[in-house]
């Protein structure tokens, strides 16, 4: 039961705020300076915290055009899974590979569209948990990860995911509804394993801190100082899922903080500069946005993808169209609620290219 005692429970929306610190810090691995935990000898210390509630404030939307894609599906959908790791990455950032616009790019396939294998996507009211892991104390950065996901259904971005439909022509519509946020101090260390990952979302959930919901997406967010397998060299995130006790399929992805493992392969764009002056963070976010993309539109790896088995978010990886230079002179993209994104485009079913929307 040392997870309970080591869980730091933010329900953002509307509770109040229960932390356990804990000085957990074998496993380090020695090779990268590791942030130490900032408060090394409280233990089962309980502090209050004020946390803002929920709000979604307006942001510029331009026009909301529905899309039916052309295809006549007939049957039930059907599950089958891709693949013997059934993982959908986010690959690493490969500087061989660019764009016409100089931006950089991995897997930008104009050459094929996309294809459907018949499998279910989330249509419908999506939920997401965040699980930060590790050292989350600064909430300027929580702040960037969770005002994207608080506005991204309301986003001109969020329209070219809503292009993709399943079997009976059902069309990811969210809305997007970030209802949970929780902090876990490193129950697992700060070295884990990709069954780690699925362990920190059953333990929230064997606790009854997080629901079971298929309908969600359960995202495990490490702070910079945490290893994980396959981190920055095959990955700077993925999706997939798992099977909980009830039978009940969940869908869950881990996203990493490169900062201080890889920024040059896993930052948004440029791994000096950020539109927030936060590497890690800033390019977190945009990786998080392609494994929501692919969660979505290929959550049981058994739906859009392309011949060279590229989802959606890959096709377009680390291309992020028209971009802007913020004050600090970094490339951004988008604006959400006054902060500044630079968010990878998204495939476009209809038209064939990467989409920013419009
Ligand atoms: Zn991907």
């Amino acid at each position: 039961m040392y997870f309970s005692k080591n869980l730091l429970i933010l329900f953002a929306a509307t509770f109040s705020l229960f932390i356990a610190f804990s000085s957990n810090d074998h496993n380090r691995v020695s090779a990268h300076p590791v942030t130490k935990n900032p408060n090394p000898n409280h233990h089962n210390h309980h502090h209050k915290h004020n946390i803002k509630p929920h709000t979604r404030l307006p942001i510029n939307v331009k026009s909301t055009t529905s899309f039916k894609p052309k295809t006549t599906k007939s049957s039930k959908p059907k599950i089958v899974t891709r693949g013997a790791t059934a993982l959908g990455i986010a690959p690493l950032y490969n500087p061989n590979n660019k764009a016409a616009n100089g931006h950089q790019v991995f897997f930008n396939n104009p050459a094929t569209n996309i294809d459907y294998h018949q499998g279910e996507v989330m249509s419908g009211l999506t939920n997401i948990h965040f699980i930060y892991y590790g050292d989350w104390n600064n909430q300027d950065e929580r702040n960037i990860l969770q005002t994207f996901f608080e506005n991204v259904d309301g986003t001109p971005w969020f329209q070219t995911l809503q292009k993709y439909s399943n079997l009976v022509n059902k069309n990811i519509t969210g809305p997007i509804k970030l209802t949970h946020v929780l902090t876990n101090e490193y129950t697992h260390g700060s070295s884990l394993t990709k069954q780690n990952h699925i362990d920190i979302v059953n333990e929230a959930l064997d606790q009854n801190i997080l629901p079971e919901e298929s309908n969600a997406i359960y995202f495990i967010l490490s702070s910079k100082d945490v290893r994980s397998e396959g981190f920055c060299k095959d990955y700077c995130g993925y999706h997939s899922h798992f099977t909980r006790p009830s039978n009940t399929q969940l869908i869950y992805s881990y996203v990493g903080n490169a900062e201080e493992q890889c920024a040059s392969g896993c930052a948004t764009g440029n791994p000096n500069i950020s539109p927030n002056s936060n590497v890690g963070v800033d390019g977190m976010i945009n990786i998080m946005a392609h494994e929501l993309i692919e969660s979505m539109n290929d959550p049981f790896l058994s739906a859009w993808y392309d011949s060279n088995g590229q989802e959606s978010a890959d096709k377009c990886n680390f291309n992020f169209g028209k971009t802007a230079k913020a004050e600090n002179n970094a490339d951004y993209n988008m604006i959400v609620n006054d902060i500044k994104y630079n968010i990878q485009m998204n495939w476009n079913p209809i038209t064939a290219e990467c989409d920013i929307g419009s």
